[in-house]
């Protein structure tokens, strides 16, 4: 999937729905007023533009303007994973060669996370993350340098840093604000996707801000209630404890060798994380199954 054309898609199907999309505003200030009222400050090409809404929804990413200027508590170093991804030029001969048209994982090079390289036409996407309190950035680039040897890293054309959050933040809702996404700290803790979680953390938003629009009452929208039934139960509690067994316990390598066996628990768990077509206690309950092969491959 290309991103850009993914975004894209989103904003005309946004628009199709009757949204109003503005390009090119960067959110510079975020203010209650009063309940239900919030100026929101933007810049548009230099020129400082104002806005004035009964419901603000913070989808700006981690770590979010819109979050930290409306109060909502900081998240611990601990919530979150670093990383770092280099965009490596090659001929198109080497990228065949080399990587094929298979993406690539490095498991095991950090503890609390893992190195990829995801192969383009004639440019290769290899980047490394890990839990942020765990491993500095600084450290994660030697690591990743490691990876990948001299004569790849002269060719890297872009570098890129980013913070993923893998833990649901302590709040969700202020009065009609409302944090989706990675804003609310909603990507994978196993593999740090996190794209489904925003389509789903935002499904869940709307749902509850024309509830509280409809009623004229912040009151009105479950979200947090809603977020933590449809979201952390079934999804994100069980992710926790998979983060700790297969980086904590240092299970992942034996997990994909056992799926490499064919051992069918650990296959259809892999493909219920990744794919998020069924909830991931199912996931879970599949990698005990597996347990007492897991901890015994050597
Ligand atoms: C290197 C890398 C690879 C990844 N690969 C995958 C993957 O393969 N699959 C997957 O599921 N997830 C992947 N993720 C995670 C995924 O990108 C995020 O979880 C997901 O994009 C979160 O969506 P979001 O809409 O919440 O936030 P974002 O996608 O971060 O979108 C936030 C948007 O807000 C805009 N914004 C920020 N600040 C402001 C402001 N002040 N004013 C206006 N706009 C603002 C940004 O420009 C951006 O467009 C990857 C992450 C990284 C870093």
């Amino acid at each position: 999937m290309v991103r850009g054309r993914y975004d894209s898609w989103l904003a005309s199907k946004a628009a199709e729905a009757g949204a109003e999309v503005r390009e090119h505003h960067r959110v510079v200030d975020v203010k209650r007023l009063e309940p239900m009222h919030y100026r929101v400050k933007a810049k548009h090409k230099g020129e400082l533009r104002e806005l004035d809404c009964r419901a603000v929804v913070g989808a700006d990413g981690f770590p979010s303007l819109v979050a930290s200027k409306l109060g909502f508590p900081k998240p611990s170093t601990k919530d979150f994973a670093a990383s770092i991804q280099y965009h490596i030029q090659l001929t198109e001969e080497q990228v065949d060669s080399e990587y094929g048209d298979r993406v690539h994982f490095y498991f095991g090079v950090v503890k609390w996370g893992y190195a990829w390289a995801f192969p383009k036409r004639t440019q290769v996407a290899a980047g490394i993350l890990s839990v942020a309190s765990e491993e500095r950035l600084q450290s994660l680039k030697a690591k990743l340098d490691g990876v990948l040897g001299l004569e790849k890293l002269r060719n890297v054309v872009r570098v890129e840093k980013h913070l993923i959050p893998h833990r649901l933040r302590p709040r969700l809702q202020l009065d009609c604000a409302l944090l989706v996404g990675d804003t609310a700290g909603a990507a994978n803790p196993v593999h740090w996707g996190g794209i489904w979680h925003a389509r789903k953390t935002a499904e869940v938003a709307a749902r509850n801000v024309a509830r509280a629009l409809e009623q004229e009452n912040p009151a009105a929208s479950a979200y947090e209630h809603e977020m933590r039934r449809e979201v952390y139960a079934p999804y994100f509690r069980y992710d926790l404890v998979m983060q700790k067994m297969m980086y904590g316990m240092g299970l992942m390598r034996r997990a994909l060798a056992l799926a490499a066996e064919g051992n069918m628990d650990v296959i259809e768990a892999i493909d219920i994380l990744l794919t998020s077509l069924e909830p991931h206690s199912k996931a879970f309950w599949k990698l005990l199954k597996a347990a007492p092969r897991l901890l015994l491959k050597a």
